[in-house]
């Protein structure tokens, strides 16, 4: 496994430890909006993975595996504000 895995898998594992599924298992996609059982779910980077931006929390979202897939590499702009988020996180939404 090349170095860039390695860092990426421990940046991955840190991101979901930062950023907890609700009590039933869901997150919010921040590509649709849709909630998004943890069984479905990718950490997707929002613009892109080449150099910093790998490992960038701020630039990682979770997001439906499908919805990952339709958006490929292109920049999507998230339809959940990150202040919608926080409230939905803080609400237990
Ligand atoms: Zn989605």
């Amino acid at each position: 496994m090349g170095k860039r895995s390695k860092i990426w898998l421990k940046t991955r594992k840190e991101f979901l430890e930062e950023n907890r599924p609700d009590h039933a298992g869901f997150f919010c996609c921040g590509i649709c909006g849709l909630p998004v059982h943890y069984t479905d779910m990718e950490v997707d980077h929002v613009e892109g993975r080449l150099g910093e931006r790998l490992v960038d929390k701020k630039n990682l979202q979770a997001t439906h595996v499908l919805c990952n897939r339709l958006k490929g590499s292109k920049k999507v702009a998230p339809k959940v504000s990150e202040t919608e988020k926080e409230l939905r996180r803080t609400l237990d939404l």
